[in-house]
C-alpha cells in the first residue's frame, strides 16, 4: 500500500491491514478493533469469486444484486450472534452518487428492511459549504444527496451537517423540511480546534440521545469527565517541546498518523504541546544533520520501506545517539539505529539491511532462516500482535511497567542474530525479546539519557485518553534534555 495514495496502513491486533480511518476510531471508543472492523470492495468481490469456483452457487448467474450485497451484508451481521454485541457502528465510507458506493447503499437499505427501522437508524454525514464572497452558508448540495438517497429507497434518520460556520435554526429547519427528517435530527459538525473534541460537540448537539430516541433505547447520563480532563489538558498546555520526526513521506502528514497522534498524546499528562519538525531524510547528510537536527531535543525515525531516505535515518541514529539527544525509533527506526550502532560503534563498516543493501557482508538485519524469500511481496510480512518479554533492568521495562508486553508489527526482516554478540559486547541492550528469545523485540543504548527503539509499531496503541508509555516517556525524556 503506497503511502502517498493511502496514507498510513493501519494494523490491527488481528493482524489486518486497513485504511487509517480504522485508527481514529481505536482511538476514539478506545477499543481494540479486528479484521471484521475492515471490509473492502475487493474483499467482497474476492469472497464472491472463491464462492462461485467453489460451485456455492450452483452455477447460477453471479450478480451484484443480489450476490454482492447478501456478502456485503453477511458483514454487518457478522458479530450479531456474539453475546457481547448490542450495536454496530458501519460507516459507509465515500459519496452518494459514487458508482463503487451504490452496492454497499443498497445493501444499508435492504438491512434496514430487514431488521426493522426501530434496530438500525442512518446517519447521513453532508457537507454545508460557506460561499466566502456571499457570507451564505449553501444546503443544496445536502437536498441533492439526500434527493439522490431517496431514490435508492433510503431515507436518512439524522443529517449530520460538517461546517465550518454555526448553523441557524432557520437553516436547521430548511433541511428538515426538505430532507424529510425532524428538526431535532439535523445536527451540526462544526470543525474543532482540537479532533478530540468533535464527540463533545456531537454530545453538545444531543446525537446521543436522538440516536437512543431512534432506537428505542435509554439514553443514560454519558461520563465524560476523563475525556473532558484530556481536553482541557490539550487546550491548556504549559509547556512546548520540539521533536524531528525524519522520513521520507514529510509532505504527506497522513503517512505518518499514528505517530504523530501518539506524539500528541504522549504529551497530554504532562501538558506539553509537541511541536513537529518534519524533517526530510534524504535531505540529510553529516553536513547539514547538524542544522537539521541540532535545534531539537528529541528524534523520531518511524517506520519505512525501501532504500530511499535510509542513509538520512541512518544519520539521524547516529546524531541522537552521539549528542545524547532522546531517540525512539519504530520498526525501521530500530533497524537503522543497529546498523548505525554495528557501523560506527562495532566497526563493522559495511553493515546494512539485505532489504536495503543485499550484497553486505554484515547483513546485521536479515530475513530469519526459516523466512521464504519468494512468494508475493504483500504476503510475507510478519503482521499484528506479537509478545515480547522485556529485561526488568531495562529503560523499556522502567517505562512499560510490565514484563510481558504486546505490540503490533508490520515488517518483514528481522535483527540477524549472528551479531547479537558484537552488538551487546559494544554495549546495545537487546531489552525486549520474543518469548522463546528467537526475535529481538526491542533495543536500547544504557550509556544514553534515553535511546529506545522497536520492533514494533507501538504508535498503533496509543489513545489519547491512555498515552503509549514509549511515548510519553520519550516526550518526558525530550523535556528534560530541552531543560538540561
Ligand atoms: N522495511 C522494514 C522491514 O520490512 C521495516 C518495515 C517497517 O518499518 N514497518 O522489516
Amino acid at each position: 500500500m503506497n503511502p502517498i495514495q493511502h496514507g498510513e496502513v493501519f494494523v490491527t491486533d488481528d493482524g489486518a491491514e486497513t485504511d487509517l480511518d480504522l485508527g481514529h476510531y481505536e482511538r476514539f471508543i478506545d477499543e481494540s478493533l479486528t479484521k471484521n472492523s475492515n471490509v473492502t470492495t475487493g474483499k467482497i468481490y474476492w469472497s464472491v469469486l472463491q464462492k462461485e469456483r467453489r460451485g456455492d452457487y450452483g452455477g447460477g448467474t453471479v450478480q451484484v444484486i443480489p450476490h454482492i450485497t447478501n456478502e456485503i451484508k453477511s458483514r454487518f451481521y457478522r458479530n450479531f450472534t456474539s453475546p457481547e454485541t448490542h450495536i454496530a457502528i458501519i460507516e459507509v465510507g465515500g459519496t452518494v452518487g459514487d458508482i463503487e458506493s451504490q452496492p454497499f447503499l443498497e445493501s444499508i437499505r435492504q438491512f434496514q428492511h430487514e431488521v426493522g427501522h426501530e434496530n438500525a437508524m442512518l446517519i447521513h454525514v453532508t457537507l454545508i459549504p460557506y460561499l466566502k464572497a456571499s457570507g451564505e452558508l449553501k444546503t443544496k448540495p445536502t437536498q441533492a444527496s439526500v434527493k439522490e438517497l431517496q431514490g435508492m429507497g433510503i431515507q436518512p434518520d439524522v443529517i449530520v451537517c460538517r461546517s465550518e460556520h454555526e448553523l441557524d435554526q432557520s437553516l436547521k429547519d430548511k433541511i428538515a423540511l426538505f430532507c424529510n427528517v425532524p428538526n431535532s435530527h439535523v445536527l451540526q459538525n462544526l470543525d474543532v480546534e482540537y479532533l478530540y473534541e468533535a464527540p463533545l460537540a456531537m454530545e453538545r448537539e444531543n446525537l446521543a440521545k436522538v440516536a437512543c430516541e431512534c432506537l428505542n433505547l435509554p439514553c443514560p447520563e454519558p461520563d465524560l469527565a476523563e475525556w473532558n480532563e484530556m481536553i482541557e489538558n490539550l487546550k491548556h498546555p504549559e509547556r512546548e517541546v520540539k521533536i524531528a520526526l525524519v522520513g521520507k513521506y514529510t509532505q504527506l502528514h497522513d503517512a505518518y498518523i499514528s505517530v504523530v497522534e501518539a506524539l500528541k498524546h504522549g504529551g497530554i499528562p504532562s501538558r506539553t504541546t509537541v511541536d513537529i519538525q518534519w524533517v526530510d531524510s534524504e535531505l540529510i547528510k553529516p553536513e547539514t544533520a547538524d542544522s537539521l537536527l541540532g535545534g531539537v531535543s528529541g528524534i523520531l525515525v518511524p517506520g519505512g520501506f525501501g532504500v530511499r531516505g535510509v542513509d538520512g535515518k541512518i544519520l539521524a541514529a547516529q546524531y541522537a545517539r552521539e549528542n545524547k539527544i532522546p531517540y525512539l525509533g519504530l520498526c525501521l527506526g530500530m533497524q537503522v539505529a543497529i546498523i548505525e550502532f554495528a557501523r560506527n560503534v562495532c566497526g563493522l563498516n559495511d553493515a546494512h539491511s539485505i532489504e536495503l543493501d543485499p550484497k553486505t557482508t554484515h547483513p546485521v538485519i536479515a530475513l530469519m532462516p526459516d523466512q521464504d524469500e519468494d512468494g508475493d511481496i504483500g504476503g510475507t510480512l510478519r503482521l499484528g500482535s506479537y509478545p515480547c518479554v522485556l529485561d526488568p533492568e531495562s529503560r523499556a521495562y522502567r517505562v512499560y511497567r510490565e514484563e510481558t508486553i504486546q505490540e503490533r508489527h508490520r515488517h518483514r526482516y528481522e535483527v540477524n542474530n549472528d551479531y547479537r554478540a558484537v552488538l551487546t559486547e559494544n554495549g546495545l541492550c537487546l531489552s525486549g525479546m520474543s518469548p522463546d528469545r528467537r526475535i529481538v523485540e526491542m533495543i536500547e543504548v544504557p550509556e544514553h539519557p534515553w535511546y529506545v527503539a522497536t520492533q514494533a509499531h507501538p504508535e498503533l496503541k496509543s489513545r489519547p485518553n491512555r498515552p503509549h508509555p514509549l511515548f510519553q516517556g520519550f516526550v518526558e525524556a525530550a523535556l528534560a534534555a530541552q531543560k538540561s
